[in-house]
């Protein structure tokens, strides 16, 4: 079977050269060409030698999921399906900013962890994403932006920034997101800066205490609760790792993050989590704790039982935060029309769990098949 070097960080690239007898350097230029440039012709890689391109040719590939479907957003966003084999599909969401290109990626196909408010955690779990479609979705967005690149583009900047908050739970994929961490921060890669890369965890504390150990970045943290009670109903993995445990972890974490504050998000549930008294007990339980708010409208999907907080309470929820010193924005919500919102990426999942049989039926075909 032939590698796929979208599937090699820099030490394993170099591993796999030393075993056809190639020197360290050669892994530099090939990463170049591969993930800087967009390229995945070898014969197109010009100040490689011939036998060794030829060599390439014969047992290596570059190869990343197909995009089945690329939608523009009236706001600009534009969501990308990737199909990842097995029925199997996956989505990506860009989303321009004056001052920055985000690019939120999926790390698993499905989710295991069952969130009660998320489309994807409906939808049950069906396997770990491999490193080559975590990264070959940042591979073809780019390319989809201004096609292959030319050396040293301005195009290579529209992606300025990268979020780990697709479908999934990155920190339940552990070793392949953090070979393709190392990738999104290699300089010979795509060479973006550790601040700008973002994890976003439902609080699998042990993974959270590795991540920092082998490869910190920015971290962001769903909390969407005050208290253990609530956010075991939310957030189930709460009743394996409680929020005391979980903020002692952040804690750890920013001994080593590149930013000195942990942002957390926190979803608005009508009714549910957006009381006055919700967001003072809030601040208490994060006192000990640098961080950040990130209020996140919640976004209804197909059969979601929940209602999204009006924006006046919203307002008043952040206001008790900013009033106590702490900064908090509310994520605006983009992408509304073409269902690319924080918690909408359903993509195409098939439950191998069978947790959610039941819901996949009541829910019927309709947003599945408008990707086809
Ligand atoms: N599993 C990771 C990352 C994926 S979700 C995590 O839990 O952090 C990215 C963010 O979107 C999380 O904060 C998640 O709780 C939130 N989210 C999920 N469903 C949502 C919905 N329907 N509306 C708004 N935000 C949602």
């Amino acid at each position: 079977m032939r590698v796929n070097l979208l599937d090699l960080d820099a030490q394993a690239l170099t591993d796999w050269l030393a075993g056809h007898g190639e020197k360290p350097y050669r892994a530099r230029q090939l990463l170049r060409w591969v993930h800087r440039l967009g390229q995945n012709d070898f014969a197109a890689m010009t100040d490689i030698a011939r036998t060794l391109r030829e060599n390439l040719g014969a047992t290596a590939t570059i190869a990343a999921p197909p995009v089945i479907s690329d939608r523009l957003s009236e706001d600009g966003t534009r969501k990308f399906l990737f199909d990842v084999g097995g029925g199997n599909a996956v989505e990506a969401v860009f989303i321009p900013e004056d001052d920055r290109g985000t690019l939120c990626v999926s790390t698993q196909a499905g989710c295991a962890l069952a969130c009660s408010f998320c489309s994807t955690g409906r939808q049950g779990f069906n396997r770990n994403l491999g490193v080559a479609e975590i990264v070959g979705q940042l591979w073809q967005v780019r390319r989809a932006l201004s096609g292959p690149f030319q050396a040293d583009s301005p195009a290579e900047r529209l992606i300025s920034n990268v979020v780990l908050m697709g479908m999934g739970e990155p920190l339940a994929n552990l070793d392949n997101v953090l070979a393709a961490l190392r990738l999104l921060l290699d300089d010979h890669a795509y060479g973006l800066s550790r601040r700008r890369v973002t994890v976003s965890t439902a609080g699998l504390v042990p993974a959270i205490d590795r991540l920092r150990d082998e490869c910190p970045v920015a971290l962001a943290v769903s909390l969407h609760a005050p208290d253990d009670q609530l956010r075991d109903q939310l957030v189930p993995i709460n009743r394996k790792y409680p929020l005391r445990v979980l903020l002692e972890a952040c804690r750890r974490y920013l001994e080593r993050a590149p930013r000195d504050y942990v942002t957390f998000e926190y979803v608005m549930l009508d009714g549910i989590n957006d009381s006055l008294a919700q967001a003072h007990e809030l601040l208490a339980l994060t006192r000990q704790v640098p961080c950040k708010f990130n209020l996140i409208p919640f976004n209804p999907f197909p059969g979601s039982a929940y209602r999204r907080s009006s924006a006046l309470r919203i307002r008043r929820f952040a206001d008790v935060l900013l009033e106590a010193g702490v900064v908090t924005t509310t994520r605006k919500t983009r992408g509304d029309d073409i269902d690319a919102a924080c918690g909408q990426l359903a993509g195409r999942v098939l439950d191998r769990s069978r947790r959610t049989t039941r819901l996949h039926l009541a829910r019927g075909p309709d947003r599945q098949e408008a990707f086809r």
